[in-house]
């Protein structure tokens, strides 16, 4: 058995600088460079294999990685059966079908006997059978969505976050197959061996992300207005009260959803609170 754990990650795409990020703000301190296949975490028991993303599933399976980061949908099309210990918060996309803005096409069922490329063909096959919609897929590497134009498909199934590539090729989608993010993965054997390593990583990464959407607030107040305050005071955890030197005055500490913030501070200061601090929140261990 290894006495370091393995962590496959994406070495470029769409997920590298995201996981990066996670793994750095989790506090785990190592190098990246260009060319480096393995990095050895300086502070962790961990080293950090990069890896094509969609190599990352083959990685944790044959057990040269313990655990991986990559794509929810990259493991639902990849057939393997790994545990997914963590969704990640980023990487949010979906697979979706598209057809032509001028298609008559409206909904799954309208596919019946359509042509449908894709570069996600067991997803795609396995979803319109379930569905028993009969539908011919073509397998492409890429440049799916310029399929239906060259005339080549009658519709695509492809992944969007914002759409803007779709409506920029003229299609519009009909429907959702599959929503994903990015996940830590890891194998049933890794699982059985490193059950504590691999819960220090999942608590580590989950700390990061739970912040990631929170702001602590402080702020000072009267006394007499603290009701209406906790009233403002989101029920995400109960406000820290702390007395001041000054006589019928407080300190209010909470932590909020960072989206609430906006919103928020002109309610909280027109209820008394001044002195407002918001504040970032590294790690948040419930
Ligand atoms: P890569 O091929 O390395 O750039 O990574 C592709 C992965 O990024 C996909 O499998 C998804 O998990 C994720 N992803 C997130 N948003 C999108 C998107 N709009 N298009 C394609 N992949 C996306």
């Amino acid at each position: 058995m290894r006495d370091r754990l393995r962590l496959a990650v994406p070495n470029k795409g769409r997920l590298m600088e995201s996981t990066l990020a996670l793994l750095h703000d989790a506090g785990l301190v190592f190098e990246t460079t260009e060319r480096s296949l393995v990095s050895r975490v300086q502070n962790h028991p961990i080293d950090i294999l990069f890896v094509r993303t969609g190599d990352v599933i083959e990685f944790v399976n044959d057990g040269v990685a313990e655990a991986g980061i990559t794509g929810g949908d990259i493991l639902a099309d990849s057939g393997i059966e790994l545990h997914v210990l963590r969704e990640l918060g980023f990487g949010r996309c979906r697979l979706v079908a598209a057809v032509p803005s001028d298609s008559p096409f409206e909904s799954f069922a309208d596919l019946r006997g359509a042509r449908i490329a894709t570069s996600h063909a067991r997803i795609a096959r396995s979803f319109f059978a379930a569905q028993e919609i009969p539908v011919d897929v073509i397998t492409l590497s890429g440049a799916v969505e310029v399929a239906p134009r060259l005339g080549l498909a009658d519709a695509i199934v492809d992944l969007v976050s914002t759409g803007s590539t779709l409506a920029g090729n003229g299609l519009r989608a009909i429907g959702d197959i599959l929503t994903s993010e990015a996940v830590l993965l890891t194998s049933e054997p890794a699982r059985l061996a490193h059950p504590d390593e691999l819960d220090g990583i999942v608590t580590m990464l989950g700390s990061v992300i739970a912040a990631r959407g929170r702001k602590y607030l402080m702020m000072n107040a009267p006394a007499d207005r603290l009701r209406e305050l906790e009233d403002l005071l989101p029920g995400l955890e109960s406000p820290s009260i702390i007395p001041l030197a000054h006589a019928g005055m407080i300190a209010i500490h909470s932590v909020v959803g960072a989206d609430e913030v906006w919103g928020l501070l002109p309610r909280l200061k027109a209820a008394g609170a001044s002195g407002i601090l918001v504040l970032p929140i590294e790690k948040i261990l419930p």
